[in-house]
């Protein structure tokens, strides 16, 4: 079922490009036209009901039987990666093989947290919770972890029995056509089971007027708060991974070894920046300031930006150069209102692509859009603080909510930091928490709704209740 009359879109092709190498093209991708969208949500939903019938363990199978023809394209997912959108090698392998880890999770536990439960039994009747799927879920992701996108957007849902029309960011046509034909290939899954479109945001808003069930969207607040208005004018419930500005705060009784360092950095800077949990605004004790800041510029100098697809290389490009751009307003907005640059602030005059340098900005005021704005690229605003209640304030000062990092050894202080930050996720800045396990998400503008662990089923399925006598 259409809501709107066919519209003809303007452009038939994307085109794909290598963001390091002076944006040579790589490929193009025709655009899906409103007919096709509307033919492939019709597939989707005539496979729907068959494919919920299968039950939860042969769709486990099923996705089993795909995961394996993902795994012998293990190399091609993580070249791909990131000639189209500059993830060093070494980062591509490791989200891939992340995302791995994530779908066998998934099969592992589907059929332990999609079984009915038993809410309320006596000697006369069964109340019992049941999840079922919502139907056809729309997938529209961001481009920043294209494999990663796939696995924790995609399998819950399929495991709970929904079928998917996905579509990913206009930044990585290529990625998404290769996952198509690999899918296609491996014939694990019914035709109409997972279907992919392509184009740019006037595809991804046209797919939110189509006769979808959920929409699950990873990508800007902006975009995120349209896709809601959209989704509200149908009643349809929606799952928001969103952006963030994540604090991290280093606390007056921490020491400043390497370790921590490195660490800061590449919470900082890991995909050149270009993650939405990425730690973006660093609030340091006044008594360790400046020598964070030393240090980490010293870091920062040592640390090898180059061509993606060379091993030694540690930053790539950013994905586009309207990202650069969009930074480099964003710092000149910073400089215009007092802040230093500390270190980096232009583009490495070797390199040609959309390619920055790691900058570090101090002289940092509440005003300036690096401190207010999600900054989606390399560059870190440090500020200090005096005590506790200072350090919290600067760390919820901000409209997202994703996650935040907090070092010290004082354990009554992360304590009173993991309840007092508000967002999604709070760790010790020594662990890890992208486990399949955990749910994520996030408070304020980073979103609505988890993805992951035993929650992310239960936000791709209806819930049921059934009772009846014994
Ligand atoms: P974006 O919002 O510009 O685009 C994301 C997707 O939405 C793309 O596929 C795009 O084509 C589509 N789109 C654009 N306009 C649309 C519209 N009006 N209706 C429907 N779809 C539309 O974001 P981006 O620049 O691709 O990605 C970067 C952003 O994503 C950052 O803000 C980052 O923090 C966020 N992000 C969040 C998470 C998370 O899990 N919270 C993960 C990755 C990225």
């Amino acid at each position: 079922m259409s809501l709107s009359p066919v519209k003809i879109l303007e452009c038939p092709q994307i085109q794909s490009t290598n963001p390091s190498h002076g944006y040579e093209i790589l490929g193009s991708v025709n655009v899906t036209s409103h007919k096709d969208l509307i033919s492939i949500v019709e597939k989707a939903r005539h496979a729907q009901i068959k494919w919920q019938s299968l039950g939860v363990d042969k769709r486990c199978e099923l996705v089993g039987q795909l995961l394996e023809t993902l795994k012998a394209n293990r190399e091609e997912f993580i070249e791909r990666t990131s000639r189209e959108m500059g993830m060093p090698l070494d980062l591509s392998r490791g989200v891939v093989y992340g995302g791995f880890e994530k779908i066998s999770w998934n099969l592992e536990n589907a059929p332990k947290f999609l079984k009915p439960t038993i809410l309320f039994e006596d000697d006369q009747e069964v109340n019992k919770q049941i999840l079922e799927p919502f139907g056809v879920m729309a997938c529209i992701v961001a481009w920043n972890f294209p494999f990663g996108n796939f696995a924790t957007s995609v399998i819950p849902a399929l495991l709970a029995g929904n079928t998917v029309v996905m579509k990913y960011s206009e930044e990585v046509p290529l990625f998404s056509k290769f996952l198509e034909e690999i899918t296609r290939e491996s014939k694990a899954l019914p035709e109409g089971v997972l279907n992919f479109v392509y184009g740019d945001g006037v595809v991804g808003s046209l797919m939110c007027e189509q006769d979808f069930d959920l929409i699950s969207f990873t990508g800007s607040s902006s975009t995120g708060q349209k896709i809601y208005e959209a989704a509200a004018k149908k009643l349809i419930p929606v799952c928001l991974e969103l952006g963030g500005s994540s604090p991290g705060i280093v606390f007056e009784d921490t020491k400043l070894t390497d370790e921590l360092i490195q660490s800061i950095f590449w919470k900082r800077f890991l995909n050149t920046a270009q993650f939405c949990d990425g730690l973006k605004r660093l609030i340091v004790h006044e008594s360790l300031f400046d020598e964070c800041v030393r240090k980490l510029s010293a870091y920062a100098a040592t640390v090898k930006i180059g061509d993606p697809l060379d091993r030694n290389t540690q930053l790539g490009p950013l994905v586009a150069e309207r990202q650069v751009i969009k930074l480099e307003d964003q710092i000149k907005d910073a400089v215009n209102k007092g802040a230093k640059i500390v270190c980096g602030g232009k583009r490495p005059s070797a390199l040609s692509g959309a390619y920055y340098q790691p900058t570090i900005l101090t002289n940092i005021t509440p005003d300036m859009r690096v401190w207010k704005e999600e900054v989606f690229g390399p560059a870190l605003p440090i500020v200090s603080f005096k005590n506790y209640d200072e350090a919290l304030q600067l760390a919820n000062d901000t409209d997202y909510g994703l996650s935040a990092v907090v070092y010290s050894d004082d354990e009554k202080i992360l304590e009173l930091a993991f309840s007092d930050i508000k967002a999604g996720s709070v760790e010790d800045g020594f662990t890890n928490y992208y486990r399949p396990q955990n749910p994520f998400g996030g408070y304020k503008q980073s979103g609505i709704g988890r993805q992951g662990g035993a929650i992310g089923f239960r936000e791709v399925c209806q819930v049921k209740v059934k009772a009846y006598r014994k």
